[in-house]
This record gives structure tokens, sequence and C-alpha cells, in this order.
């Protein structure tokens, strides 16, 4: 095993298997990024306890009809019960439906750049900033970025037929990456997921950026804050 493969299957959620650890205690790089990861897997469950829109299970008690006086109690009960699993199926359905079968070749692109090349980017070292944001001016300016996290790493990279500017962002739940793609227009928002990683391309005035990351709901609220 070597550290891009450690990297891989960590990023695909499904735990640490006993080659991993082997790789771990020789690996001072990738033990601390399991250690990192495991600090960004319990931020994300805190994340995921999200409460529902208030009034919500309210609106749908008045909405199941009341029972009759000799059965109150037990109407009461089956219409608080509907209304928590009618409260618990949007809560997830929300979050999750948009995602299903709607693999987009780009989208999906961006999550292949995640698990074959991004290693490589980060190792490859970072453009000068000066650079970058006169690059990233006309599609997304790097003030932008920052105003919803911190840019840990930026590098242009090969991307499909063109230039990506890949982008290591810290946002208060998790890491997250972009790939700002000044030369590739969307005409709308898309999708796409695979092994545990979620990844939506959305329109800019110039160009379009893939938002890549571990969490359905992280990444739609970075596509949402980014947007053109
Ligand atoms: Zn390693």
């Amino acid at each position: 095993m070597n550290c891009l493969d450690f990297r891989r299957l960590l990023l695909s959620g499904a735990g640490e298997t006993e080659t991993m650890r082997e790789h771990r205690m020789t690996c001072a790089t990738c033990a601390e990024l399991l250690a990192e990861h495991a600090v960004f897997e319990s931020e994300l469950r805190g994340a995921f306890a999200v409460p529902v829109p208030g009034g919500f299970a309210d609106r749908l008690l008045e909405a199941v009809p009341a029972g009759r006086a000799d059965g109150q109690g037990r109407f009461q009960d089956r219409r608080r019960f509907l209304a928590a699993t009618a409260t618990a199926a949007a809560a997830i359905g929300l979050g999750l439906y948009a995602w299903r079968g709607r693999d987009d070749p780009m989208a999906m692109a961006c999550i292949q750049f995640v698990m074959k090349d991004e290693a490589k980017s980060i190792m490859m070292g970072a453009m000068p900033r000066d650079e970058a944001e006169r690059m990233l001016a006309d599609s997304l300016p790097l003030a932008r970025i920052e105003s919803i996290g911190g840019i840990r790493h930026i590098a242009p990279c090969p991307l499909g037929e063109g230039t990506a500017y890949h982008v290591i962002l810290m946002v208060p739940q998790d890491k997250v990456t972009l790939l700002v793609m000044p030369d590739t227009p969307m005409p709308s928002r898309t999708r796409a997921t695979r092994d545990g990683m979620y990844a939506s391309v959305v329109p800019l005035r110039k160009g379009s950026v893939g938002i890549v990351g571990a969490s359905a709901a992280v990444v739609d609220s970075v596509a949402g804050a980014l947007r053109g």
C-alpha cells in the first residue's frame, strides 16, 4: 500500500483495514491524515444534526384529521408518530434525492481528480497568490472564495480538455476541493456521487466550478454560496 491508496480508501469512508493500519504505522503523513479525518468525521456528524424547519411537525399534525373522542389518546400518539416519521424522511430526502441518478460526466471527472490527482497537485506545490488572483479574477475571485473558507492550496492542473485551478478549501464544517474552470462553461448545475464522494459543478460568470467533498450537505451549501 502507498500513500495514495491509503488516502483513497480513507476518503471512501469504508473504515481502516489491516493493510491501511500497517501502512500507517510506518508513515507519519498518513497517520496524521487519519487523525485529521477522524476530527472531520466527528464534526460532520455534528453538522448533520440539523433541526427541521420550525413548525414543520406542527403543520403536519394539523394536516392529520383528529380522532373521535373515545380514541383521542391513541390517535394523538399515532399523529405524533406519523409526524415524526414524515419529519425524519423529509430531512433525509431533501438532502439526498437530488444526487441519485445524476452522474454528470464533468462532476464525475471532478471526483476522479480528487481520487487520483489531488495528492500529486499538493506535492507539486502551490502557485503564487498574485498569479492565482490574476487567473481567477474573471471567474471566481479569491476574495469570494475566502468569504466562505480558508484556502489551503491552489495550483493549476489539467482536467479534461482544459485547465482547472485546484483549490483546497477549509469551510467551518469540512474540507472541500474546488476545481475552478474558467474556460469550461456549464449551462446549469450538475451533480455526481461515487465512493462516498459528492461533486457538483455550478456555472460562474465565466466558466464553472466543481465542488467535491465527503458530505452532500456541505457540497450543496458551498455550491449555493459560489454560484455565479
Ligand atoms: Zn503514507
